[in-house]
């Protein structure tokens, strides 16, 4: 695989390997259990330790599911190699549980997907693993946070809900003097905008879920490991028997090929609205990393190569029926959780109510944008609709 193409080249080509295609252009769907073997010396010949890329047994995958992992693999420069998984909460979890063990100590920034502060506070604590949350800017002060037993840290960047810029490398950087595994959810950026294992990161986390699938219709998962790094994540991968389906794997292969062109979208439209947003007395700040006063903004400008389409913005005032009123009317965005399909979506959200380590401080409720591919004129003028319903109801 070389890696002097540019990542839109290799979006189209990743993972298309003839003897898994045959000659079709995509990778078609290998449904399998039972793999059947010529005789007992080629059964037992098979049983090897790794069983990526060999038809072993249906759990360990087929072309349709190396296909797709090859193609993530191909998106970080400097991986070894990417394992798939049932949802992203599943990845995260793999991941999470491969590096772990009882007495160990685990970092996760206070703006981290909820999900995950769950799996922090439930299984992982159960299991005897601690957990610290951290200011998400704390950038080389995490230092003063690692214990002796501290054996991960997790990123997020931008954090989930309030969009903070980490700083990746000063974080690392910290990590590699102390032997501290990195992981990050790079599940805003994916691996195009931010390809994170290049800067040392050790695992890369996607929900496939939303930007690699586009399509707002699977469930996927995956963790691209850099180099030396994948054994680990292989053997607790196997030993918990998560893998992704052939049909899921082939969706998600098959929104991929047009994530370059969605993203380049999805990302001028939310910046656009973004930027209309902040320019409207109804709104008291908006949480757009490519925005000079989001928390991290020139580390976004130094680290990433663009913005996708998630980002939030906080309300002048105003109570949670002046909010609903906002999100109700809206034509153009449906009310739903997930984000990174082709159409425009609106919550609710409460960071407020989950951090722990930081306060969230804002002057009104907060709502999180999912800008989808619809023409970004015909979604301002429905949040403009929206911010007059917004204030009515506020008075
Ligand atoms: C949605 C999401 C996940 C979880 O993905 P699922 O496929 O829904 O399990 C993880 N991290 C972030 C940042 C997300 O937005």
């Amino acid at each position: 695989m070389s890696q002097d193409k540019k990542p839109a080249t290799r979006v189209v080509t990743a993972g298309r390997r003839k003897e898994w295609t045959q000659g079709i252009v995509n990778p078609p769907v290998w449904r399998a259990s039972t793999i059947l073997y010529d005789d007992v010396a080629a059964l037992r010949a098979n049983n090897k330790a790794d069983t990526h890329h060999t038809l072993f047994y249906g759990r360990r995958g087929t072309p349709t599911q190396w296909s797709l992992s090859d193609a993530l693999t191909e998106l970080e420069p400097g991986a070894e190699a990417t394992l798939l998984y049932p949802s992203g909460v599943a990845a995260i979890a793999s991941a999470l549980l491969a590096v772990l063990s009882p007495g160990d100590h685990l970092l996760i920034p206070d703006s981290a997907y909820d999900p995950t502060r769950n799996l922090a506070n439930g299984l992982l604590r159960k299991f005897g693993v601690s957990t610290s949350f951290y200011d998400p800017l704390i950038g080389g002060g995490i230092a003063a946070l690692c214990q002796e037993n501290t054996r991960a840290i997790l990123l997020e960047s931008p954090g989930s809900l309030t969009f903070e810029v980490q700083d990746v490398p000063a974080i690392v950087a910290v990590a590699k003097a102390r032997g501290i595994t990195t992981l990050i959810d790079n599940t805003w950026a994916t691996p195009l905008l931010f390809p994170v294992i290049a800067l040392g990161v050790d695992y890369s986390i996607l929900a496939c879920t939303k930007y690699i699938v586009g399509h707002s219709d699977v469930m996927l998962g995956s963790v691209t490991a850099a180099k030396g790094k994948y054994d680990t994540l292989r053997n607790a991968t196997y030993q918990l028997g998560q893998m992704a389906s052939p049909d899921d794997a082939w969706l998600g292969a098959r929104g991929l090929r047009t994530m370059a062109v969605r993203l380049e979208q999805h990302g001028r439209s939310a910046l656009a609205i973004a930027e209309w947003l902040k320019s409207r007395p109804e709104v008291a700040r908006v949480l757009h990393p490519a925005l000079p006063d989001c928390p991290g903004h020139e580390i976004f400008l130094r680290d990433f190569k663009g913005a996708s389409g998630l980002f939030s913005f906080v309300l002048n005032g105003g109570d949670e029926a002046a909010r609903a009123a906002l999100i109700d009317g809206l034509e153009h965005f449906g009310i739903g959780y997930s984000w990174g399909g082709y159409e425009s979506l609106a919550i609710p959200v409460d960071p407020e109510k989950i951090r722990t380590a930081t306060k969230w401080q804002a002057d009104g409720p907060t709502v999180r944008l999912q800008i989808g591919l619809e023409d970004p004129g015909d979604l301002i003028a429905d949040l403009e609709a929206g911010l007059a319903r917004f204030a009515r109801a506020r008075g």
